[in-house]
This record gives C-alpha cells, sequence and structure tokens, in this order.
C-alpha cells in the first residue's frame, strides 16, 4: 500500500493502474484518496512538524498522485504541476545561462515557443535537429550541451527518434536526456526503462484523458535529480491544485481500457485513410510504411490513437473542419471523445509558416485523435466530410 512497493512490484501494469498504494484511503477505507483542500497542516508537536507543512511543498493528495505516475513510468519519485507547460519548463529550470541544449525539430508548439522566445532571453540555447537521424543529434553537440530532448512519436508527423540510440550516446557525454512522453503514455512507452533521466507528460490528454483537466506530470529516474526537480517543484510554485490531482488519478484508473480501445480504432481508421486516393499521406506510426515503424516497435507496444493525415490543401482542411459531425474540433488530444484539429492554425500555429513547412506541417494536415466512439461511425462521418470537400 505504499510506494515502497515499486523495485519490486511483481504486477503487471494494468494492475498496478488500479492498485497504486494510493486507491484506498488508509485511515477510514474510503475507496479513493481523499481531497485534501487544505492549504496548510497543524504542529501537533512543534519539535515534530507534519509530514506535509505546506501544499505547495506536498499535500497528501497531489502525493498520492505523484506516486502513481513513479510507480507507472517505472522512476523513483513523481512531479504535479499545473500544466504540462508548467511541467516542462519546471523541467529545463534544470539548466543554467550559458547552457545549451539538442530539441527534436517537430517539438511541440509550446514547448518551441519556450524554447525560442523565453528561454533564449534567459541565456539559454537550443538546436532544433531531426531527432530520427541520430547523427545530426550527434553533429549538434557543443562544449556547453547539457541536454537532449526528445518526443517520440513526435507531434503532429509522428516521427520516431530511437531512445536508446540517444540515452547511450548522451550518457557517454554526461547530458542530460528528458523526453515528452504524452502520445504512448507509460501504457505503451515507458522512457526511463531506456535510459532516460525525466520523463514528462501533458496529464491533459491520454492520462486525465476527460478533456476536462489541465495537468502535468514529471517522473525521475534517479533520486539525485529527483530531489532538484522536488526544488525546482517547491520554487517556482508550478503544482497542480488537489481537486485536479484528484480527478487525474480518477482519468488513469481507465488508461489502459481507453488506450487500447482507441488505439484498436486508430488502426482501422488509419488504414481507411491510406486507401483512399483522395488523401496525400497518412502518418501512423502503425502503418507499414512508416518510415520509424521498426524502431518503434522496439522501443514500444503499441502505436497510440494519434493519426495525422493531409487532405491536399488548407481550403480542403477547413472544409472537413467545418463538416465533420462527431469529433469536437478543438486543440488538445487524447480524450473519450475523438478530436480533430488543424496544427497550422492551431497547436502549431506559434511556429511561423516557413518552419511549419520545413518540418512537414502542411496547410492541408490534420491531426486525428480517436476517441471511444465506435470507429465505423467516425469512419463514415469522416468520409462524409472528406466526400464534400
Ligand atoms: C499538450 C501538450 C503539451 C503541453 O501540455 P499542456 O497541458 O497543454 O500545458 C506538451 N507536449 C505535448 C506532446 C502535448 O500534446
Amino acid at each position: 500500500m505504499s510506494s515502497d512497493r515499486h523495485s519490486t512490484d511483481p504486477l503487471k501494469f494494468e494492475t498496478k493502474l488500479l492498485h497504486f498504494g494510493g486507491e484506498i484511503d488508509r485511515t477510514t477505507g474510503a475507496s479513493s484518496v481523499p481531497i485534501y483542500q487544505a492549504s496548510t497542516f497543524h504542529h501537533e508537536d512543534v519539535n515534530h512538524p507534519p509530514v506535509h507543512d505546506y501544499s505547495r511543498s506536498g499535500n497528501p493528495t497531489r502525493q498520492a498522485l505523484e506516486d502513481y505516475i513513479a510507480l507507472l513510468e517505472g522512476g523513483v519519485r513523481g512531479f504535479a504541476y499545473s500544466s504540462g507547460m508548467a511541467a516542462i519548463s519546471s523541467s529545463f529550470m534544470l539548466l543554467s545561462a550559458g547552457d545549451h541544449m539538442i530539441v527534436t525539430e517537430d517539438v511541440y508548439g509550446g514547448t518551441y515557443r519556450l524554447l525560442t522566445t523565453i528561454l533564449n532571453r534567459m541565456g539559454i540555447e537550443s538546436t532544433f535537429v531531426d531527432m530520427t537521424d541520430l547523427e545530426q543529434v550527434k553533429a549538434a553537440i557543443r562544449p556547453n550541451t547539457k541536454a537532449v530532448y526528445m518526443e517520440t512519436p513526435s507531434n503532429p508527423t509522428l516521427k520516431i527518434t530511437d531512445i536508446s540510440g540517444v540515452t547511450n550516446w548522451a550518457k557517454e557525454h554526461g547530458l542530460l536526456t528528458l523526453l515528452d512522453n504524452t502520445f504512448m503514455t507509460p501504457y505503451y512507452q515507458r522512457p526511463i526503462e531506456l535510459g532516460v533521466d525525466i520523463v514528462i507528460h501533458s496529464a491533459t490528454k491520454f492520462l486525465g484523458g476527460h478533456s476536462d483537466v489541465l495537468a502535468g506530470l514529471a517522473v525521475a529516474r534517479t533520486e539525485e535529480l529527483a530531489a532538484e526537480l522536488k526544488k525546482l517543484q517547491n520554487g517556482l510554485g508550478t503544482v497542480l491544485g488537489v481537486q485536479d490531482s484528484w480527478l487525474l488519478m480518477r482519468g488513469m484508473k481507465t488508461l489502459g481500457a481507453r488506450m487500447a480501445h482507441s488505439e484498436q480504432s486508430a488502426a482501422k481508421l488509419a488504414a481507411w485513410l491510406q486507401g483512399r486516393s483522395d488523401i496525400e499521406r497518412v502518418y501512423y506510426p502503425g502503418l507499414l510504411h512508416h518510415p520509424g515503424r521498426e524502431i518503434h516497435e522496439k522501443q514500444s507496444t503499441g502505436y497510440g490513437a494519434v493519426v495525422s493525415f493531409d487532405v491536399g490543401s488548407g481550403e480542403r482542411a477547413k472544409q472537413v473542419l467545418n463538416r465533420v459531425r462527431l469529433p469536437l474540433v478543438a486543440v488538445s488530444l487524447g480524450a473519450v471523445e475523438s478530436i480533430l484539429s488543424y496544427p497550422a492554425m492551431m497547436s502549431h500555429a506559434a511556429m511561423g509558416a516557413e518552419v511549419r513547412q520545413e518540418r512537414g506541417i502542411t496547410d492541408g494536415l490534420l491531426r486525428f485523435s480517436v476517441g471511444l466512439e465506435d470507429v465505423d461511425d467516425l469512419i463514415m462521418d469522416l468520409g462524409e466530410a472528406l466526400n464534400g470537400a
């Protein structure tokens, strides 16, 4: 019933989702973690302070969530933040002015904006490389390089980075490795087992799973890094509130069932799209022609629920968005309901047209996050939208 089960735990992943140590309240036997809606904690004896003394530094509800994600990712300690970007920006604070970072070129749009318009002002430099090519990663190293930041499969073109290829090389050079695992979740991919130092999530997506919570998570591979992250989380105050911590745990319990269902549907949708002559390209790591498929299969146990496809032009993409009836047309992904988004005008708008084109985020590209609807209904709906556009 506690986090000391981590290293020796023989339970399978699906079981851990339900039996993670915080599923029962120890004092009352209640069937879920209580929401400790408190900012501070009474010192019954000033000589023996309570476990948690102030909720920015620690709260039992948030702690249960942090232990939960650490268990799922196989790290030593987890951290919960007010958003995915709070998790990412807090982790980047491990770097100092004058440091340099190598970053996957088709990184999440918000991460790109953070690096190129905020952290650059603080003297933290970054070089963006095509991480499908390990040689480009190696060639980007400088005397002041401190870290490598990965995202695989990447967003929205689902490019694959060889995780252990990067971590083995990074270790030789004493570089910190970070990986945004939002698309795969620990259900399909556990980067710490492949040598990654810090795994990051926008828990707003698949982990929360219901489009109703904004949250971020990070997990550290070593106690030393965990202590650093703890200091940053507390010092920056980027913590997740208790209500959202509870909601996130509630969502995470069904992660396995949701991912499995959505993945099956995503594979069917991707194959259907590929069979259509009016679709220029389909991106899904489970498709035979996907260039990163082999590497992806080495490091993950599934392909996920996100399918991107190019309908040919920006004009047609907009028509499809306006014609679909089932998916939510929105930014975001990873929910029970399908979400169709338009990277060029939504998630990657911050990137600038030229950089977008370079990175394959064309004006006709749509990203479909497959939810739990009957896939035949989704296909029928998308088919009608495409036929009329
Ligand atoms: C959404 C997202 C983020 C940012 O997370 P927020 O919770 O929106 O702050 C980071 N990385 C990826 C891959 C995402 O999809």
